[in-house]
Formats: C-alpha cells, sequence, structure tokens
C-alpha cells in the first residue's frame, strides 16, 4: 500500500480524539504478554492504535502486524533501542523504520549480544549468595528475546527471594547494587543517526525519568542535530519538573512531544493506554518516515473503494 493512501486511511477512520500509545513491550523483550495479546489489549483498553516497542529488536513485528489486521485497530512498528550516555541509560524510541536495514540490524544484534553477556554476569554475582542459576532465569525468556534484568526478577521472584519485578529495582537490581551490571551500548546519537538512516523517527523515551540522570540541554541540540524527531512527553516517569522542561525543548527545537504507557504487562504497574499521542502526531509520523507503514485493520480496505475493486 502507498504512503499517501495510508494517510487517507488515517485520515478518514481514526476519530479526533484517537488515543495512541506509543510505547509497550511484549515477550519479544521484557513485556510479559505476546504480540497478538497486546493489539487485542490495546483494543479492550479502547485504544485506536498502539506502538509495539521491544527493547532492541523487531521480532514481534509479524505477529503484532498479523493481529492489526485481523482486528480494528492500528499498529504502529516501533522499538527501544538502548543507548547509553555519561554511564547513564538512554532510551531512543524508534517508530517506522526499516528493519531490514543492514546498519541499523547490525547494531542491535550486537546490543542483544551485550544485554545477553550483563545478564549471564548478574545471574553469576547473584548465584554466589542466592539459590539462583542461569536456567532458573531462561525458564522466563521467550525463545529468542531481548534480555533484561526483569527476566532475572522473574526468577528471583520464583524462588522467593523477592515479592516482585519492582521490588527487585528497588532492591538488588538496582544501579549501585553489588549485583548491578551495565551493558556496553551506542551513544544516543548513534541511535538517531541509525533509526534516520533506516527510514524513521527517533525519539528519547522518558527524558526525565526521576530515576535516571536528565539529559543536559546542550546534548539535545547535539541530537537535534543528529535528526531527533521528538521527545516522550507523557509518561508516569517524567517528573512535573522534567514535564516543564521537555516542552521548552520541545518548542525551541522544533520537536514532536509523544507520549505512551510504557506497558510490560505484569510486570510492572502501567495500565495500557494511560499515556498517549494523538491523531496529528501519527499522521505526521507517516509523512515524515519512509522505512515501514503502520499496519491497518483489514477491514478497513473493505469499506470505501476497496469493496470495488
Ligand atoms: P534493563 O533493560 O535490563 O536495564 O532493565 C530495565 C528495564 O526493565 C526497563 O525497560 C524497565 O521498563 C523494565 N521494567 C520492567 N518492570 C519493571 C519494574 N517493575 N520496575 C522498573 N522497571 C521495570
Ligand atoms: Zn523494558
Ligand atoms: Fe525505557
Ligand atoms: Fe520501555
Amino acid at each position: 500500500m502507498q504512503r499517501q493512501h495510508v494517510i487517507e486511511l488515517l485520515r478518514e477512520h481514526l476519530a479526533d480524539d484517537a488515543r495512541i500509545d506509543l510505547h509497550a513491550h511484549t515477550r519479544e523483550s521484557d513485556g510479559t504478554h505476546s504480540p497478538t495479546q497486546l493489539v487485542e489489549l490495546a483494543g479492550a483498553a479502547k485504544l485506536d492504535a498502539v506502538a509495539i516497542t521491544d527493547h532492541d529488536t523487531t521480532s514481534g513485528w509479524a505477529e503484532a502486524s498479523s493481529a492489526a489486521r485481523a482486528g480494528e485497530l492500528v499498529l504502529v512498528p516501533g522499538i527501544e533501542f538502548s543507548a547509553r550516555f555519561a554511564g547513564s541509560s538512554v532510551h531512543v524510541l524508534g517508530y517506522l523504520f526499516d528493519p531490514d536495514d543492514a546498519a541499523l540490524t547490525a547494531e542491535l544484534a550486537r546490543i542483544r549480544e551485550e544485554r545477553s553477556s550483563r545478564a549471564r554476569r548478574i545471574v553469576e554475582l547473584l548465584s554466589a549468595d542466592f539459590d539462583l542459576d542461569w536456567s532458573g532465569v531462561e525458564a522466563h525468556v521467550a525463545p529468542g528475546a531481548t534480555l533484561g534484568r526483569p527476566h532475572i526478577a522473574d526468577a528471583l521472584v520464583e524462588r522467593g527471594i523477592i515479592a516482585d519485578r519492582s521490588e527487585a529495582f528497588t532492591s538488588l537490581l538496582a544501579p549501585g547494587e553489588k549485583y548491578y551490571v551495565t551493558h556496553p551500548a551506542p551513544d544516543p546519537e548513534r541511535a538517531i543517526e541509525l533509526i534516520r538512516g533506516a527510514g524513521g523517527l527517533p525519539v528519547i523515551a522518558h527524558p526525565a525519568g526521576d530515576r535516571r540522570a536528565w539529559l543536559p540541554k546542550g546534548e539535545v541540540a547535539r541530537f537535534v542535530r543528529a535528526g531527533l524527531y521528538g521527545l516522550e512527553l507523557a509518561h508516569r516517569e517524567n517528573t512535573p519538573e522534567g514535564r516543564a522542561w521537555i516542552s521548552e525543548l520541545v518548542a525551541a527545537h522544533g520537536l514532536v512531544p509523544t507520549g505512551g504507557s510504557d506497558w510490560h504487562g505484569d510486570g510492572k504497574p502501567n495500565p495500557l493506554g494511560e499515556n498517549w499521542a494523538g491523531k496529528r502526531t501519527l499522521i505526521d509520523m507517516v509523512e515524515r518516515s519512509s522505512g515501514s507503514l503502520p499496519v491497518l485493520p483489514e477491514a478497513w480496505q473493505k469499506t470505501g473503494n476497496g469493496a470495488r475493486g
């Protein structure tokens, strides 16, 4: 389908007050539900569109796309790219890029490898003090999924060492704890260039989360020069003060403010659809990207001219 035709269908079918959750995880990384369930639950949450943004992988796109075609809402293919700046983890959301781009896929494969060795290292450290081993962690990882601390947390919960994932993130697996290990990841500028290079739109995720170091303003100017599209404004982890700062940067640099729930299923309290972007943002995204298209419900084709031809 042509980009222009997709834009026309979005204009026609989406309500003016459409809600588009631009940040959600599945079992392909550290969420607890399948890509199909993401799409179904997004429908149940009365969303009009949902993005799949697993960490460092596009492996859930195909399944989520089938569910969207068969269903009633739009799927926005995306990713949450792990980057690192000044020792802090920085997440770069990417949307509507070409998932087969060679430079991008090579970098993502490297990051997944680094995440995997880092997870093993964390489990080694934990196993010195707790009854935990790698096979106990693996049992919580879907085949091929991007590894993260949530999978280790699941094994800790199963062994009764902690109560839930959230406890892991404030205790054993928190930065600064003796079991905490980071993984190497590229500078956000590189992530931004790779996503742009693949025709996609880079957005810095939760830029003012209170548990993380804030990005210095000078760095944002550098990221804008590299092709930054937006900043994730509507996200539960952005502090009120941070939202003011993000809004100033959005205005100063002509960026797009986005929003999303960062849903992880049962592992994190964020309900699907608690934050979202609007119809105009989605249409702007389709107009300004060139890598891939949102996936539309097949039913949209059958009404209008599709039925005749
Ligand atoms: P990692 O990517 O391994 O550094 O682990 C951090 C990831 O765990 C982030 O993407 C968080 O969104 C995710 N996460 C999942 N559940 C939780 C939780 N309950 N509390 C904090 N972070 C969580
Ligand atoms: Zn996550
Ligand atoms: Fe994140
Ligand atoms: Fe996330």
